[in-house]
């Protein structure tokens, strides 16, 4: 029988009221899908800061999801980010995406870590299972992180934080399938087995997409620019154009073998929702079988006569 398909939801911490009334409706929306787990995102200042935990501790108290806490190394000493984990683990929670994160000055500046902190993200996986038997997840990177002078550099941080004890990995944003397996086979040859799940973005507003891909290197193509193209003041139909784009590509990943989806919801939760959905996904978790998904199932063959 296929393996059932498994879906991760990520979230960042809100900074109002309202953006706290947003979260909350979109997490209520996704909830009943069961997913594996739900992220939420971690920044380098001390309210973000404060404001992860505090969702975090939210979602442990007011609902049956299981959260996983993003921690970073960002601006802190070693021991400020295990009084963090200690307060996760004193929380309950079971799950921790570690990163090393971005220079507080923005993406694209140098990074020089804390002279008293973690210094980069396999350090802090090591970290982390110092002080308790979590889970521990982290990034990869299907087209290199930018601060990455090669993809086998690349790889071998990979490695590094999977030596420390990472049983994950949730990749960067893209939209060419061909190089998140192109990837996943040099993970695979280097001879590192954990679940490398793409990380999937549906595109909610096209010209903030692409200037976060810009900075964080995922490239954009053109064929993607295009079917955008004209849509800047039409949300209504980009909604829908962006809804098209993701299941286009996860349903190819799920024709290719893959089950698990890390999704980056931005909070809102109606196209993901949508996709989970095409995904087979129902709140009753009445799955629909992977055969059902193949290519030949959706698209129905041309009969000879046309
Ligand atoms: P790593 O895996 O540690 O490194 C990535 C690459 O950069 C490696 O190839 C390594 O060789 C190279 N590298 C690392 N450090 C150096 C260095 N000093 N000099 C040269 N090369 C170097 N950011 C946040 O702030 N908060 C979050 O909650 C958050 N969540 C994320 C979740 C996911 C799934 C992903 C993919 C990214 C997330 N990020 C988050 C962004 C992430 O922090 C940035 O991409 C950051 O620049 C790298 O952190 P990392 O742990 O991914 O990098």
């Amino acid at each position: 029988m296929a393996a059932p398909i498994r879906v991760s939801f990520e979230f960042f911490p809100p900074k109002s009221e309202e953006m706290e009334k947003s979260l909350w409706e979109a997490i209520g929306r996704l909830a009943p899908l069961s997913p594996n787990f739900v992220s939420v995102t971690y920044g380098a200042g001390g309210s973000t800061r404060e404001r992860t935990h505090s969702t975090v501790k939210r979602i442990v108290n007011e609902t049956a999801l299981t959260p996983a806490a993003h921690l970073t190394c960002v601006a802190a000493t070693k021991d400020e980010i295990d009084n963090v984990i200690q307060a996760y683990r004193d929380a309950g929670v079971r799950h921790i995406v570690a990163l090393r994160g971005d220079p507080t000055s923005g993406i694209g500046a140098k990074y020089a870590p804390h002279p008293g902190g973690y210094q980069h993200a396999a350090d802090l996986v090591s970290g982390i299972k110092r002080i308790a038997d979590l889970e521990v997840s982290v990034s990869a990177y299907p087209e290199k992180h930018p601060d990455s002078p090669s993809v086998q550099a690349d790889i071998d941080m990979l490695q590094a934080k999977v030596d420390a004890g990472a049983t994950r990995a949730m990749t960067q944003f893209f939209f060419e399938n061909d190089r998140y397996f192109d990837y996943l086979d040099k993970v695979r040859a280097r001879g590192i087995d954990i679940p490398i799940v793409p990380g999937i973005l549906p595109v909610q507003n096209f010209k903030q997409m692409k200037s976060f891909a810009e900075r964080c290197g995922t490239s954009v193509p053109r064929w993607l620019a295009e079917r955008f193209d004209g849509l800047d003041d039409d949300v209504a139909t980009r909604k829908l154009i962006a809804a098209a784009v993701a299941a286009e590509q996860v349903l190819d990943l799920v024709d290719r073998g893959v089950t698990d989806f890390h999704f980056y919801t931005m909070n809102r939760a109606d196209l993901v929702y949508a996709i989970c959905h095409l995904l087979g996904l129902r709140p009753a978790r009445a799955e629909v079988p992977l055969s059902s998904l193949s290519q030949g199932a959706r698209v129905p063959a041309r009969s000879a006569g046309g």
